[in-house]
């Protein structure tokens, strides 16, 4: 195995040994196994490179302050990416399998999950795509579905430099519930303004709804919440925002360690003067801490540093990961079990 600096992971790809194959024919999901090829032939009319047929999900596999190796609430991808397909005309794969083949990838390449106090995980990517040749705009009837493993660091290069945002003048998905898929169909539309928004000097978009303009929704990849002036946690109700885990998981956090309110409403563009504290929040981002979101030239700023209580959260939600602190029953999958 060839030496990696765990310590100084960004969040990039790296090649590991293993990865998880399954194919799906004559209307039915194969036999999935490990494979060590990490490349994929396919026609060069199959639907995912004509009509963009594809999805994936993202997770974490880490070691915990014991040593042992495990899955941060794995089976709410399985369900996601269920729902993801089921908007894209793709097969939903099973759920249970999903599972054990993240498990059986995290344990193929169980030496390139980064240790207990590097900061690293191994990131799991599952994902599938219309493999078959479609050139009448039609769903493909062969598809492909893997999960390869990457070991990465932090998603924002500097850690806890809180991100500058700025309100986005594009519209990152439409309003019939595009946003609610988790799919490169999306990202693809979002490097424009991204590239933008880094020339300016920020870091990432903050998106409007679609419809209004007027709401905040999230950023290209992560999910966004407030803290109100009297300790609340304020985060968007939205229909074409992705339902992002981690924000399932530090409201959870918020309401039952942290004893706080939680609520989940419309959050109007004209109020984030009001907020003592933001955050983003995914699996990549983590929490991230938000330190201004300029929107035309109006700047809210929110701090140099990160917030009393986003830094909570954080702590939190790490510690419940890393198993300092213990978890809700169900949300930490052993991967050798
Ligand atoms: C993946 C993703 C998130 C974060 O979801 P998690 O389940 O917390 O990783 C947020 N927004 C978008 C658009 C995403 O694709």
């Amino acid at each position: 195995m060839e030496k990696i600096d765990f310590e100084n992971l960004g969040f990039g790809y790296h090649e590991t040994p293993y990865r998880y194959v399954c194919e799906y024919k004559d209307g039915k999901w194969g036999e999935g196994k490990l494979t060590e090829d990490p490349n994929v032939v396919l026609n060069e009319c199959a639907c995912v490179f004509q009509y963009a047929q594809t999805c994936f999900e993202g997770m974490k596999a880490y070691k915990q302050v014991d040593g042992k190796a495990v899955i941060f609430r794995p089976e709410l991808n399985a369900a996601r990416m269920s729902d993801t397909c089921e908007r894209l005309m793709m097969p939903p794969f099973d759920k249970e399998e999903f599972v054990r083949a993240c498990k059986a990838v995290s344990k193929a390449n169980i030496d390139y999950i980064p240790p207990y106090g590097t900061g690293g995980s191994l990131y799991l990517r599952p994902y599938m795509i219309g493999s078959d040749p479609v050139l009448g705009v039609k769903p493909a009837t062969e598809y492909m579905f893997r999960i390869f493993g990457s070991p990465v660091g932090a998603y924002f290069k500097g850690g806890i430099v809180p991100t500058q945002l700025k309100i986005s003048d594009y519209d990152r998905a439409a309003p019939n519930g595009t946003g609610h898929v988790k799919a490169g169909l999306n990202y693809a539309m979002s490097l424009y303004p991204v590239m933008q928004a880094h020339a300016e000097g920020f870091d990432e978009n903050v998106y409007l709804d679609p419809q209004s303009r007027t709401y905040i929704e999230e950023t290209g990849g992560s999910n966004i919440f407030f803290i109100t002036k009297d300790g609340e946690l304020v985060t968007p109700k939205s229909d074409s925002i992705l339902p992002s885990i981690t924000r399932r998981s530090i409201l959870y956090v918020a309401e039952h360690y942290l004893d706080m309110k939680v609520t989940e409403r419309k959050i109007a563009l004209t109020e984030l003067d009001d907020f003592a504290e933001a955050g983003l929040c995914g699996t990549a981002a983590v929490i991230s801490p938000v330190g201004m979101i300029s929107d035309h030239g109006r700047k809210i700023v929110y701090g140099d540093t990160v917030g009393p209580i986003t830094k909570k959260l954080y702590d939190t939600l790490v510690g419940i990961q890393l198993g300092t602190i213990e978890a809700p029953e169900g949300w930490i999958v052993d991967v050798e079990k």
